[in-house]
């Protein structure tokens, strides 16, 4: 049976949604450690989110479960919640999601370290993934994306785990810094490097999220698309975040993210999504831009 995502991958670029954290700060929930207990404490809150970014234009909407893997949950004195948080997170997604639209399932870093560096073996860093995937599956995700990943290492880790828990659509997606040699991970790991390794593991698309501002992820783009034949997500953050008389705000408008978005999937994105900073707002003007005149090659895919 043909998937339906990637099918609709080859009409146009698909639009994913914007910040959580963002959209709960404006809320009032800025300082909540642990946004994942809002699955149960505020799940109309939650709810209301996702359907404002399915709304503004989104194709896909990602759960709200970044810190939900176990290692991540034990750190915050929640591990005896991990089916609950994760299921229910699903649940909140999907009642919001729109026939013909996707739920993707959210996986983000543990906030631990393998072995040498950390204190977590490669297994039980593989086995963390495998868990919150598993549940992330068995409550009907479209996708899961695995997502600001700075180490290459663990994002390898977790690929692995979510292959082990299931058949299931796979994006992983890097977090790279700009520097005077080029674009690498924290770790020190280069685009190729990671794409190929993340390939290699069975990721079915790459993806870059986080750190860089719309109009450095131009390039990085071009890098990632000639690196990789995959389809391709980019999800940049508004710029970096500014505080001024206890407010804060992102340094980039919603008009100028669009324009960058545009030239974004010139470049070769597949998928488009908006990271730390970014609101319904956001994804509305990217809807806009990209409807009017789209240069989309839809032969690229089809292959
Ligand atoms: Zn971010």
């Amino acid at each position: 049976m043909p998937n339906l995502f990637l099918e609709k991958l080859k009409e146009n670029p698909l639009l994913f949604d914007g910040a959580m954290g963002t959209m709960l700060m404006k809320a009032g929930q800025g300082s909540l450690k642990t946004p994942i207990l809002l699955n149960l404490d505020d799940p109309d809150l939650v709810t209301d989110i996702h359907r404002q970014y399915y709304s503004a234009g989104a194709d896909v909407v990602i759960t709200n479960t970044f810190g939900g893997s176990p290692l991540k949950l034990t750190a915050d004195g929640l591990e005896q919640q991990l089916v609950d948080l994760n299921r229910k997170a699903v649940k909140l997604t999907r009642q919001a999601c729109p026939d013909g639209k996707f739920v993707a399932g959210d996986i983000g870093p543990s906030g631990k370290m393998i072995q040498p560096l950390g204190d977590v073996a490669p297994e039980e860093m593989q086995e963390n993934y495998f868990s919150q995937a598993r549940v992330l599956i068995d409550s009907g995700v479209d996708l899961i994306i695995i997502e600001t990943m700075y180490s290459l290492e663990e994002a390898l880790t977790a690929v692995q785990g979510v292959r082990k828990a299931g058949d299931i659509l796979l994006l992983a997606s890097m977090t790279y810094s700009k520097t005077k040699n080029g674009f690498y991970t924290v770790m020190g790991e280069d685009i190729s490097q990671c794409v190929s390794a993340l390939e290699g593991a069975g990721a079915d698309m790459m993806g870059a999220n986080c750190t860089l501002n719309s109009t450095d992820t131009i390039d990085l783009t071009r890098e990632l698309r000639a690196a990789t034949d995959k389809p391709l997500l980019i999800q940049p953050n508004a710029g970096k975040p500014v505080t001024t008389k206890g407010m804060t705000y992102y340094e980039q408008s919603p008009a100028e993210f669009a324009a960058d978005a545009k030239k974004i999937c010139e470049a070769g994105a597949d998928m488009i999504g908006g990271c730390c900073g970014t609101t319904p707002e956001f994804i509305k003007a990217v809807k806009e831009e990209l409807a009017r005149g789209w240069l989309f090659d839809i032969t690229r895919n089809q292959a």
